[in-house]
């Protein structure tokens, strides 16, 4: 176990770097760079209990969670986050911009109650911060009236209090701002009171700031560090990182070594996996899905009342989904009050995307060029025929600047993986991605789960005290190829 309190090195001893020759498993030398990676110039950095690589939400929450609670804690843990980026919630990681979601009515319960647990971990980050990280509206559900009763049940029995609304309620209550009466399908509503707008970039500031102010003592954040190669010695990993931007006196890589090793690296897990530990039907079982966005000016006329509207989605019935939109179709989606821009307001869809295939052999999600990153146009004229113009009252204009793209990687399940890395002992390495498009909400519990599976070592998983059900996302699923298969392979 490495000292908590060990002193980092003053001075960088830079060195030639040699393999080790007792290496258990050298778990992924890049071929493109083995001639090179032999012999090259690299900093040794101090060992650390736990790593934890990719710096988004969920790792920085990880690593907070674990230098938060360790006050009376019977293990102390130094940890280091390994983050590609030079800044925190950039814009292409899944953690950039200025809102997403907050909401406790959910179709899967599961995702509700854990919604519903992560509502005052976020007051007391915010509490913590002094940063307001929740901004609440309120969130309405929008279903067609026969659906309502079944929705009501699902929010009911995840512990949310909700009250339903008919179309003029809606329109009312709104000023006129959302108004239903020209969707072809009678909709009403579901209305909770808690949901709200996170806002990533003032939530990774205030992680990164609590990180490097409160808690520099435990945790050393490596920003602009790619992970680039990584062995096993049984009891340590060893990682090589690349430096993207090195000072005057860094080398350009870095190595550092752990006990335990925790993969919050998004849509770059599916490769880290496949690369490093050969659990190659994870990366087959993982789509990355290219969700385009816009931003719709808001005409004098309705924006007060666009201020003021609740956070909301869109749940068409399967025939109005079904249908053309010249016909009358609506697209499923979501959308804010003027929130990130001012005089804007942001409008998704929920299903329509263009769909990328992972690439054979790269650790770096930064790979897609930024032509395969722009937004559909058509996807968001859609969004504007069959919703904006309708529903938002014709009232806003879209703005041809305001189109925005972004990335997920799901699953066929649409389910989060987060466990026990397969074929590694267990409790030596921990993988967490969000495989959907709605993870933020829950990022302070995800810490918190991740930070019992390292502290518990291994033993009874007990998931954010129980509360996170992780056998729902677990990695030997038949939906991402059975990590039984995955050992034997090993
Ligand atoms: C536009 C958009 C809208 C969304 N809307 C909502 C919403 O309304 N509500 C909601 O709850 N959720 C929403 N989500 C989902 C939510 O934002 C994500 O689930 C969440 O941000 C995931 O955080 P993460 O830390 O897992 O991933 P990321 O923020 O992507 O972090 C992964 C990090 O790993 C780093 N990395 C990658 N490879 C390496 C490497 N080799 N070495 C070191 N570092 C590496 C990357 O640089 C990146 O910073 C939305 C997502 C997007 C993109």
């Amino acid at each position: 176990m490495a000292n908590a309190s060990q002193p980092l090195q003053k001075k960088k001893n830079l060195q030639t770097c040699r393999r080790h020759g007792n290496a258990r498993r050298l778990l992924k030398c890049r071929s493109s760079s083995s001639s090179s990676s032999s012999r090259f110039t690299v900093d040794d950095l101090p060992p650390r209990d736990v790593i934890i690589v990719g710096g988004g939400a969920h790792g920085a929450a990880t690593a907070h969670e674990l230098s938060s609670q360790q006050r009376g804690a019977s293990r102390k843990v130094s940890l280091a986050v390994v983050e590609s980026s030079l800044t925190p919630a950039h814009s292409r990681s899944s953690s950039g911009g200025e809102s997403r979601i907050f909401r406790l009515t959910d179709t899967k319960s599961h995702y509700a109650s854990m919604a519903f647990e992560a509502l005052p971990l976020w007051r007391e980050l915010e509490r913590q911060s002094g940063a307001e990280l929740l901004r609440t509206t309120g969130c309405l559900d929008i279903v067609d009236e026969q659906s309502l009763e079944d929705a009501l049940r699902t929010s009911e029995s995840a512990g949310a209090t909700v009250e339903t609304l008919t179309g003029d309620e809606i329109a009312k209550r709104t000023q006129g701002a959302i108004n239903l009466k020209s969707l072809e399908t009678r909709y009403g509503g579901i209305y909770e009171r808690s949901g709200g707008i996170n806002n990533p970039k003032t939530v990774m500031n205030s992680y990164y700031r609590l990180l490097r102010e409160k808690y520099k003592q435990r945790v050393k954040v490596l920003s602009g560090h790619s992970l680039i190669e990584l062995e096993d010695y049984g009891s340590s990993f060893s990682l090589l990182l690349k430096r993207h931007n090195p000072g005057m006196l860094e080398a350009p890589f870095a190595r550092i070594s752990c006990e335990q090793l925790v993969f919050t690296a998004a849509a770059a897990n599916p490769l880290l996996m496949s690369r490093f530990f050969g659990w190659r039907s994870l990366r087959e079982s993982c789509v990355i899905q290219k969700m385009s966005y816009g931003f719709w000016r808001v005409q004098d006329l309705s924006r007060k009342a666009m201020e003021q509207i609740p956070v909301w989605r869109l749940l068409p019935s399967q025939e109005d989904q079904s249908r053309s939109i010249k016909d009358g179709g609506v697209v499923r989606c979501y959308g804010f009050p003027i929130h990130e821009h001012d005089g804007f307001s942001k409008v998704a869809p929920h299903d329509l995307h263009t769909s990328i295939p992972y690439p054979a052999e790269d650790s770096d999600l930064l790979f897609l060029a930024q032509g395969e990153r722009k937004p559909d146009d058509d996807i968001l004229r859609d969004v504007h025929e069959s919703v904006v113009s309708r529903m938002l009252g014709g009232k806003l204009e879209f703005a041809a600047d305001g189109a925005h793209s972004c990335l997920y990687t799901v699953t066929d399940d649409r389910e989060f993986v987060l466990d026990y890395v397969p074929g590694v002992e267990r409790g030596r390495a921990v993988v967490s991605i969000c495989c959907q498009g709605s993870g933020f909400k829950h990022t302070p519990l995800i810490g918190s789960a991740i930070r019992d599976m390292v502290m518990m070592h291994g033993g009874d998983l007990v998931g954010a005290g129980g509360v996170v059900n992780l056998n729902l996302f677990r990695a030997d699923r038949e939906s991402l190829g059975g990590g039984d298969k995955v050992a034997a392979k090993l």
